[in-house]
């Protein structure tokens, strides 16, 4: 039997393999992914909207220190942490987005205050934390709030090869600065290439689909730099005519394919069935060169978790199953 609701959630895709992840790090990990699972599936079994189950959930990775985004969030290249969030609701096809804010404890919640209390879909830096604190009921942070030193030394690995790169580039006779870094060159944004971002996606007792996601980005990145993540048709997307989908991995390739708009096409279009449809499209962005994953679900309760790097921390929990979490490939 096809169950009637269920959700998905993602905690990033990256070069996540045994060997980086010791075993007491793994057991936090897992623990984090079960409790948010289990907060967005405590939403859709008591009859609640799967909009409600994307933010529960996405709120507890938000809040645990382990991900990329909210605390915990990686630092970009002014130490820093800027924060990207989107939500999308499938059945009206409204959608909510913040880029680059540095406030705001939970973006995911103002994304959502965007879709719902606002004429617009997306606001970015200071216009979003002035929404924020006019639309009351947002909490605002100061950034260290968002910073650990975990992430610090993160950035401190990405500079030291940033500047490697660019004295290689100098040596070479070309430009220095690390802004004329090429997309090939993009080691020096994730080091570790672990991206972390968070995602949820969700099917209710109603049939609506809602999908969301929320990131610091990655490390390293340059003022004012926006990923996939806060751009509807690229990190997000949701329709209940085909799917619910929310991305992680190296945003500016997903940007250029347009990823999870993408693969609601490939449904709407052709008829392709939800996991043929994902896996063609981070194939897509495999052969330019991307990293990364998504998490899919649709309106029969189809499930989707490709990627294409050694690890992806996910779950998920259908209606009359376990919930299943796994991190490696
Ligand atoms: N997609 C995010 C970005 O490029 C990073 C991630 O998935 O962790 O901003």
């Amino acid at each position: 039997m096809k169950p009637s609701y269920g959700l998905v959630i993602h905690g990033g895709a990256g070069v996540i393999t045994r060997d980086k992840l010791s075993p007491e790090l793994e057991v936090r990990y897992r623990a984090d992914l079960g409790r948010a699972l289990e907060a967005g599936h405590a939403v859709l079994a008591a009859g609640g909207p799967a909009l409600d189950a994307v933010v529960a959930a996405i709120r507890v990775l938000e809040d645990s220190p382990l991900f990329n985004a909210g605390h915990g969030a990686v630092l970009n290249a002014e130490g820093k942490c800027e924060l990207d969030s989107s939500i999308m609701d499938g059945r009206t096809l409204g959608a909510g987005a913040v880029a680059g804010v540095s406030r705001v404890k939970n973006p995911i919640t103002l994304a959502r205050a965007v879709m719902e209390r606002s004429p617009h879909v997306m606001f970015a830096g200071a216009g979003a934390e002035r929404f924020a604190e006019q639309v009351g009921g947002i909490e605002l942070v100061p950034n260290e709030y968002f910073q650990t030193e975990r992430r610090r030394e993160e950035l401190r690995r990405a500079q030291q090869k940033e500047k490697e790169q660019a004295n290689r580039r100098a040596a070479l006779g070309g430009p220095a600065g690390p802004l004329f870094a090429t997309i090939d060159e993009n080691d020096s944004l994730d080091v570790e290439r672990k991206y972390g971002t968070v995602g949820c996606v969700a099917l209710d007792k109603n049939g609506n689909l809602a999908a969301g996601t929320s990131t610091g980005g990655m490390t390293n990145k340059k003022f004012g730099r926006v990923g996939d993540s806060p751009i509807i048709g690229a990190g997000t997307y949701a329709a209940n005519a085909t799917c619910a989908v929310s991305a992680t991995g190296h945003g500016e390739y997903f940007i250029r394919v347009g990823v999870a708009r993408d693969i609601a096409a490939q449904m709407e279009y052709k008829g392709a069935p939800l996991v043929e449809a994902a896996a063609a499209t981070i194939a897509k962005v495999g052969s330019l060169g991307g990293d990364g994953g998504v998490i899919a679900i649709d309106r029969h309760g189809n499930v989707a978790l490709p990627f294409n790097t050694p690890g992806m921390y996910r779950g998920h929990r259908l209606e009359g199953r376990a919930a299943e979490i796994a991190i490696f490939r």
